[in-house]
C-alpha cells in the first residue's frame, strides 16, 4: 500500500469513529471479560483473539485523533500511526475470527457493544481495501447478479417448479395484495428448497396469503457482512420496492440469522425512513399461527432434540421463546443445551465467515465449542432456524465424527402437519 493510500486507510478509520464507538472505547476498563464469551477465544486461548483486542487499529485511531494524550503523544513523535502491515494482521482478526455474534457485547460490564464496532472497524476496512476475496466476490455478485450465491430468479422457478411437483400445491409468485412477501436465502434456494415446500404446506393449512417476488426474493445482506452500508442500504431498497409495490402487510424473513438483522433491525436506518409494511421471521408467524390454534400437527419426534439458536434471531433479534413453543409441539424429548437462548454459542461461521475460505481451519477448530454442549446432553438431533448455521453445523459434525442430524424448525414442523397426508400428490 503506498503511503497515500495508507493514509486514505487512517481517513477510513477515522470516519466511523462515531459517539457510540468513541464513548465504548473511553469506558472499556481492560477487565478481559469479553474474552470467555467469545469462542475464538476459548477454543484457541490464543490472546490475538480477546473481542477488544480484535479492535485495536479502530481504538489506535480514535486515541490518536480524538483524545488530548494521543493527540500529545502523536505531536511528540511517542505513538506511531496505523501501518499497513498493522490493517493487513487485522483483516483475519476482524473478518476471520469474528462472526459479529454479539456474545461479547452480553458480558461487558460498562455496556460495550463490541459487535457494533466489529461492524464499524469493517467499514472502515473495507473502505481501506482490506477485506477477504470471498467476501468481496459474494458482495459483487449480490450487487450485479442480486443474490451472493449467483442465485437468478431461473434457477429459483426451476426450484418452485420441483417444490410444486412434490407438495401438490401451487406456489405464488408475484401475487398483488399477499399478507406476506416471503424472502428466502440463496442458500435455501439451492441447499434446502424443502423449506419452501414446508412454508407452502403450512400457509395453506393456516389459510396465509402469501407470495414471492421475482423483483426481490434473496434475503441475505453481503453489504452488512463486508462492512458496506451502500451496498447494504441497496439490497435493502430492493425489498422495500418489491414490498411496496405488492402492497404487502408483511415481510417473512427466512431461516437465516444475518437477513433477519439486515432488513429489520438494520433497514429502516440504513434506507432512513420507516417501513410501509412489517418485518417478522418466520418463526415467529410460526408461534403466532400456533398459539392462534391454525397450525395443528400429528405426532412427536422421540429422539432426543435440542435447539441452537441463530446468533442474530436470538441473541440480536429476540426470536427466543418462539422456536421453543413450536419444538414443544412437535419433540417429546426436547433438552436445552447449556448455555442456551441469548447466551447460546455461535456456530463459528456467521457474519460472512463461512464466505472467507481463509477462515476454514479456524471456524472448524472453534466448532469445538458446541461440540461439547451437545455432548454434555446427549443430543440425538439438532435443529436450528438459520441455513448459513446448518450447513456449518453439518461441517462441523462431520468434522468431529458425530452422528446427529442438523433438522431445519420450519420443515420439521411441515412434516408433522395434521393435513399433510390430504393434499400431497394433488395439484391445487
Ligand atoms: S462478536 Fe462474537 S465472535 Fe465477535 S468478538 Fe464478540 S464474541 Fe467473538
Ligand atoms: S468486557 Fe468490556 S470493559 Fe472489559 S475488556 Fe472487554 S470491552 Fe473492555
Amino acid at each position: 500500500m503506498s503511503g497515500a493510500s495508507l493514509e486514505r486507510g487512517i481517513h477510513a478509520l477515522k470516519e466511523q469513529i462515531d459517539a457510540p464507538t468513541a464513548t465504548f472505547f473511553s469506558a472499556c476498563v481492560h477487565c478481559g471479560m469479553c474474552a470467555e464469551a467469545c469462542l475464538f477465544f476459548t477454543e484457541t486461548r490464543d490472546p490475538k483473539y480477546t473481542p477488544i483486542h480484535k479492535l485495536e487499529p479502530l481504538r489506535k485511531v480514535w486515541h490518536q485523533e480524538y483524545t488530548f494524550w494521543g493527540k500529545l503523544g502523536r505531536a511528540l513523535g511517542l505513538t506511531r500511526p496505523v501501518t499497513d502491515e498493522e490493517l493487513t494482521e487485522w483483516e483475519t482478526l476482524v473478518y476471520d475470527s469474528c462472526t459479529m455474534c454479539g456474545r461479547c457485547s452480553m458480558v461487558c460490564p460498562v455496556g460495550n457493544d463490541i459487535a457494533y464496532m466489529i461492524r464499524k472497524l469493517r467499514e472502515g476496512m473495507a473502505a481501506a481495501g482490506h477485506a477477504p476475496p470471498g467476501l468481496i466476490g459474494a458482495t459483487r455478485r449480490a450487487i450485479t447478479i442480486g443474490s451472493p450465491m449467483g442465485v437468478k430468479l431461473p434457477a429459483l422457478q426451476a426450484q418452485i417448479r420441483h417444490m410444486e411437483e412434490e407438495t401438490g400445491l401451487t406456489i405464488p409468485v408475484d401475487v398483488d395484495g399477499a399478507e406476506y412477501l416471503c424472502l428466502l436465502s440463496s442458500m435455501e434456494i439451492m441447499n434446502f428448497p424443502e423449506y419452501l415446500g414446508a412454508i407452502a404446506r403450512i400457509f395453506r393449512q393456516a389459510n396465509v396469503s402469501w407470495t414471492l417476488s421475482s423483483e426481490a426474493f434473496e434475503a441475505t445482506n453481503s453489504g452488512i457482512q463486508i462492512g458496506v452500508s451502500e451496498i447494504a442500504r441497496e439490497l435493502v431498497n430492493r425489498i422495500v420496492t418489491a414490498a411496496e409495490k405488492l402492497k404487502v402487510k408483511a415481510v417473512i424473513s427466512p431461516e437465516c440469522g444475518h437477513a433477519y438483522m439486515a432488513i429489520r433491525w438494520e433497514g429502516p436506518n440504513l434506507i432512513g425512513r420507516p417501513f410501509g409494511f412489517k418485518v417478522v421471521h418466520i418463526l415467529e408467524v410460526l408461534d403466532q399461527l400456533r398459539a392462534g390454534g391454525r397450525l395443528r400437527t400429528t405426532g412427536m419426534e422421540t429422539q432426543r432434540l435440542t435447539y441452537h439458536d441463530p446468533c442474530q434471531i436470538s441473541r440480536r433479534g429476540g426470536v427466543v421463546q418462539q422456536p421453543r413453543n413450536l419444538l414443544n409441539l412437535v419433540a417429546e424429548d426436547f433438552v436445552e443445551m447449556p448455555d442456551t437462548g441469548t447466551m447460546n454459542w455461535c456456530c463459528g461461521a456467521g457474519g460472512g465467515v463461512s464466505s472467507n475460505e481463509r477462515a476454514d481451519e479456524l471456524r472448524l477448530k472453534v466448532f469445538n465449542r458446541k461440540k461439547a454442549q451437545l455432548d454434555a446432553i446427549g443430543a440425538e438431533g439438532l435443529v436450528s432456524a438459520c441455513s448459513n448455521c446448518r450447513i456449518h453445523l453439518e461441517d462441523g459434525l462431520e468434522e468431529y465424527h458425530m452422528d446427529i442430524p442438523v433438522l431445519s424448525l420450519t420443515e420439521t414442523i411441515a412434516e408433522h402437519l395434521a393435513d399433510r397426508e390430504s393434499h400431497e400428490g394433488k395439484q391445487e
